[in-house]
């Protein structure tokens, strides 16, 4: 490792490097053991070479974005995170279409829009997470989800190839793509809108946003809801018909406001959050026979 250490400090540069880094620090969750290296790439070159490198060296790598959606062991992460982030949020408008870096903050890329007068990108605007991460999750909110703007993204493939896929390419499902499927690295993405009137577009944002404050128990860590929507059912009032709300394992709990929430309520570990995920999906089966599966990306050794 310290070679790689090494390596990888000469592609990204020393200051990017972090040796055992808190994952803590870098999840919503805010739980859960250290990457044993972290990096952020400053540009696509870096982060190309950098993916190179892990694969030569057959050390695990992951990419993620702002760790809105992820959960990682409390034993950590034994290999490379890379993670894009701010240096990775350049975008620029082409008529209706707006291009972008996977790194950019979708509340940042909506609120862009808005001040362009493009309207397709509100039900965004709440969603803590990077564009390469809503790609990846098809991540949707208030009946908008991505598939219904992406025109295509541009990744890389796991043999360091540059590909761009179309968006009716991408298999675009509930919370899951192709793009996921594949393990693919998204570098760039483009979604189409359609013009808009600014005060109209705002408010929207903001009705949506006073929703959220209302409905989803943000004063916690969480990773927003923790399991997908069963076919048929909602997460949550299958959870509350169980009588789980409020129910605790270590310091996760299920929130009381929202029970498709768990929400790290006093310090919890990630394992403390794994098994009241677990105990949730073992209570509702036994309860309803729905089996439930979780929307959180896990990281690490849960075993
Ligand atoms: C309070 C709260 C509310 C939320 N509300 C919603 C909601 O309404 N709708 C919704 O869909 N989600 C919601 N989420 C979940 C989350 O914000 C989304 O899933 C988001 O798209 C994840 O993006 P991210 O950048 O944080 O991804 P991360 O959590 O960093 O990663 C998620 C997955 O994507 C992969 N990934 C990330 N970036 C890339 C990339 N560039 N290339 C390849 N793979 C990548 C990671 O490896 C991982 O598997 C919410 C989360 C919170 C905390």
């Amino acid at each position: 490792m310290e070679r790689l250490e090494q390596i990888l400090s000469e592609i990204a540069g020393r200051e990017n490097v972090r040796e055992n880094e808190p994952m803590k620090n870098h999840t919503t969750f805010r739980a859960g053991g250290a990457a044993r290296l972290f990096v952020t790439p400053e540009d696509e070159d870096a982060l190309v070479r950098l993916e190179k490198t892990c694969q030569s060296a057959g050390v695990s790598y992951t990419v993620v974005g702002n760790g809105s959606n992820l959960l990682v062991s409390d034993s950590g992460y034994d290999g490379v995170i890379i993670q894009l982030g701010s240096r990775f949020a350049h975008c620029r408008r082409d008529g209706d279409v707006l291009e972008a870096e996977a790194g950019i903050l979708l509340s940042k890329l909506a609120r862009f829009a808005c001040d362009q007068g493009l309207s397709g990108l509100e039900f965004a605007s709440g969603i803590p997470g990077s564009l390469g991460g809503a790609a990846v999750m098809n991540a949707g909110a208030y009946g908008g989800e991505m598939a219904h703007v992406l025109v295509d993204a541009l990744v890389l493939t796991e043999s360091g190839e540059r590909m761009v896929i179309p968006a009716e390419q991408m298999e675009l499902g509930y919370r899951s793509s192709l793009i996921m499927k594949r393990g693919y690295t998204v570098l760039k993405a483009r979604v189409r809108l359609v013009p808009g009137d600014k005060r109209q577009i705002q408010d929207r944002m903001d009705e949506l946003n006073r929703r959220r404050k209302e409905k989803q128990p943000l004063e916690y860590p969480s990773a927003g809801s923790t399991f997908k929507r069963p076919a048929g059912y909602f997460a949550g009032k299958l959870i509350q018909d169980c009588g789980l709300a409020g129910f605790q394992i270590g310091g996760a709990a299920v929130s009381e406001k929202h029970c498709g929430f768990v929400i790290n309520k006093d310090q919890a570990s990630a394992r403390d959050i794994y098994l009241l995920c677990r105990e949730i999906q073992k209570r509702v089966y036994d309860r309803f026979q729905v089996p439930m599966e979780m929307e959180v990306r896990l990281l690490g050794d849960f075993s």
